[in-house]
């Protein structure tokens, strides 16, 4: 087996193990940024179905690659009011839906004929410093905005990315947080199933808190070369 095989079956069987802890189904979202093409279709070759990017140009250069492979593609990346046309059009997820003003232009620009594209509301739980991710407060307003937009988007839940607490304490602390957050969404709005958060590092904590997708990449991919 090649180390992105033994990788990758290593990291399915993580996931399947805390899943089965909570008696739940996790899905796996692989980061193939700055990875090539290849890199991808070898994934692909095992069965790994849904991919996510950063980078909207990024993307489409490996969608063009790969368009004989049937991928599910995410955008995890922050999202510029320019590039909402290519997200809407070329995306069958968006994990990063942060402020208002994008729900319209995403909704006007998605192809009738794709389906809706899938929305995650990403929340800034507990990272002072980032700018990306809306408030806690604001998830209710984003949400209504959202599932208003149907059936262009169709809202599916919510994402975060936690501060890197050396404490995993703390760390704990921002995905039970985001899971309270979760089932009050859930609560309000039928659909809703998808809370995305754990990355390489804390996958497993975050699955134990209520994740049913988790974005890896480095710990599928090997470590990314800093740009
Ligand atoms: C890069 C990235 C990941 C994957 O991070 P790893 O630590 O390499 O697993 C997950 N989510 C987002 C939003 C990212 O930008």
């Amino acid at each position: 087996m090649s180390s992105s095989e033994t990788a990758f079956t290593e990291i399915c069987a993580r996931i399947g193990h805390a899943a089965a802890q909570q008696n739940r189904t996790v899905n796996l979202l692989a980061v193939s940024k700055t990875k090539p093409a290849e890199a991808v279709r070898g994934l692909a070759a095992l069965g790994q179905r849904r991919f996510g990017e950063n980078y909207v140009q990024e993307a489409l250069a490996k969608q063009r690659e790969l368009a004989d492979l049937a991928l599910e593609w995410h955008l995890i990346g922050p999202l510029q009011s320019n590039k909402c046309r290519e997200a809407a059009e070329h995306f069958d997820w968006l994990q990063s839906l942060d402020r208002l003003k994008l729900v319209a232009p995403l909704a006007r620009w998605r192809p009738p004929g794709r389906g809706p594209l899938k929305v995650l509301i990403q929340v800034n739980v507990d990272d002072e410093m980032s700018k990306s991710g809306c408030r806690p407060e604001d998830v209710a307003g984003l949400a209504a905005a959202v599932a208003a937009a149907a059936p262009a988007l169709e809202l599916r839940g919510l994402m975060a990315i936690p501060a890197p607490h050396a404490d995993p304490g703390l760390r704990r602390a921002a995905f039970a947080r985001m899971r309270a957050l979760f089932e009050a969404l859930r609560r309000q709005h039928a659909g809703v199933d998808t809370l995305s958060m754990g990355m390489s590092e804390d996958f497993e904590l975050a699955i134990a808190e209520g994740a049913t997708m988790v974005r890896i990449g480095s710990a599928l991919f090997g470590a990314r070369t800093a740009a």
